[in-house]
């Protein structure tokens, strides 16, 4: 089959042959329907070749962590789901052994460093091998093309939303900073959980009209605005630059919450007086926990969130992560294998 691999540090990755996975004892193989493109892709594909090796990663292995498929056999000690059953896979890799893993705190598992798309062979390609503890059936009528971005951007958004959740009554406020990906599905998954106000922030037009078509109540152009909020109960920055993590926090209400959930680099400040919002809550996570991604398809199946999605073929890969590189996009490019891939 033809898969869509990093061979060599610092160099593009590559359609390549290789043969198809055989599942082994306590895995599914999974022929993909669709996979989705994230920006982290991007940056893999420029790492330094000393940062994938300190994280476990081994070369060469096919990129693709958002994926999405049917079930095509069961390996060794494996009951279900039944093959030819549609299903999404858990995105952030854990050992289903460890103490954070056993409480169901599967996002702080310390060994879940390398995983399918990102240092072990992922979904761009016309099969996928997964461990069964990350195989999540799809609730009848949830497309699989569509549902690929729920595993990772969807998921994340979710534990950002979850955590806040208790925070925000009627008349409270909740904002957005940044909506790509993970932003659409957090504006989504605070209007379907929460009775909150919820107003979403992007400096590209596009993405403000994209917002506000999937029920932000209010959009505003860049993070300077949010100081004409009067104060919010709950920011999550999906950006994390220094003028987002400012501004967001200015405009955290007492006892609020902030999350920094983008990487964009930006840092805290504690100065003696008025740097961070008083007896508030500054949390962070990286990706999410197989509860989420269960979570977000019984949403996605009541119709509370969905994803626009832009379909690109497997053979024309480099061409859709040009695509993405370039952004203003509407919706997720998620990558579907065609003949002969
Ligand atoms: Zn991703
Ligand atoms: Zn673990």
């Amino acid at each position: 089959m033809t898969a869509y691999r990093l061979v060599r540090w610092g160099e593009p990755p590559q359609l390549t042959e290789v043969p198809v996975p055989e599942p082994g004892p306590g895995e599914v193989l999974v022929e993909v329907a669709a996979t989705g493109l994230c920006h982290s892709d991007l940056d893999m594909a420029r790492m330094p070749g000393e940062v994938g090796e300190a994280l476990g990663w081994r070369l060469p292995f096919t990129l693709g962590h958002e994926v999405a498929g049917h079930v095509a056999a069961l390996g060794p000690g494996v009951d279900g789901p039944p093959p030819g059953a549609a299903v999404v896979l858990v995105s952030p890799a854990s050992c289903g052994a460890c103490d954070a893993c056993r409480r169901g705190r599967d996002s702080a598992c310390p060994h879940g460093t390398a995983g399918r798309g990102y240092g072990r062979d992922g979904g761009l390609a016309r099969y996928v091998t997964a461990p069964a503890r990350s195989v999540v059936p799809l609730v009848d009528g949830v497309d699989p093309v569509a549902a690929a971005p729920l595993t990772d951007a969807g998921a994340t958004a979710h534990h950002a939303v979850d955590r806040v959740a208790p925070r925000l009554e009627a008349g409270s406020t909740a904002v957005v900073v940044g909506v790509g990906g993970v932003g659409a599905f957090a504006v989504q998954i605070l209007r379907a959980r929460t009775p909150a106000r919820v107003v979403a922030v992007d400096v590209d037009p596009v993405r403000r009209e994209v917002a506000a078509g999937l029920g932000a109540d209010e959009v505003l152009p860049d993070v300077g605005a949010l100081a004409g909020l009067g104060g919010a109960e709950v920011v999550l920055d999906v950006v994390g630059t220094d003028a987002t993590i400012a501004a967001g926090l200015a405009a955290v209400r007492p006892w609020g919450a902030f999350g920094l959930v983008g990487a964009g680099g930006g840092t805290f400040r504690r100065p003696w007086f008025g740097g961070l919002p008083r007896d508030a809550e500054i949390f962070t996570f990286q990706g999410s926990s197989i509860a989420d991604l269960h979570a977000v398809v019984a949403l996605a199946a009541a119709g509370a969130v969905r994803s626009e999605v832009e379909e690109w073929p497997l053979s024309q890969v480099t061409a859709a992560y040009a695509a993405l590189a370039r952004g203003g996009l509407r919706g997720r490019i998620v990558v579907v294998p065609d003949d002969g891939a």
